[in-house]
């Protein structure tokens, strides 16, 4: 991403939540368990929207979402706060065909992150850095 791109998306994103806020109305009253009692623990994948994958509005479910949709020690944190003290009584774990966490396993992204810290680039069968040196072998804890 270029700087220019980087600043257009540093006012996009206030600006399309000012307009978010202006027209959210009498959303602001809705109660703070979801209303039709349920938690979608999903993938952080840009492609999706579980609003529109599931049909929900504000007010309606739990979305947890992480690379992977994986039910992680943090997901099931929030699914268990979500039961527990918000009252969902249904939780649906949901992945997609074509998950980018296909791409690649453990080994390979603490090797690239213990080798550089920069974004990565994938051609296809491989990822490879930009550069070399100034990784992090913290990188190998990532699961
Ligand atoms: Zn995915």
């Amino acid at each position: 991403m270029t700087d220019a791109a980087r600043s257009k998306v540093h006012s996009e994103v206030p600006d399309a939540n000012a307009a978010y806020v202006a027209e959210f109305g009498d959303r602001r009253d809705l109660a703070l368990p979801p209303a039709r009692g349920f938690a979608i623990q999903t993938c952080m994948d840009a492609r999706l929207d579980p609003a529109k994958y599931a049909g929900l509005a504000e007010g309606d479910a739990h979305v947890i979402r992480n690379a992977g949709g994986r039910a992680t020690d943090d997901g099931i944190r929030s699914l268990v706060i979500s039961h527990k003290l918000l009252g969902t009584q249904e939780w649906f774990v949901i992945h997609h065909t074509n998950c980018g966490m296909e791409l690649f396993s453990d080994e390979v992204i603490g090797d690239l992150l213990a080798d550089n810290l920069e974004t990565a680039s994938f051609a296809g069968k491989a990822w490879s850095n930009p550069r070399h040196g100034h990784g992090s072998a913290h990188g190998h804890f990532i699961k």
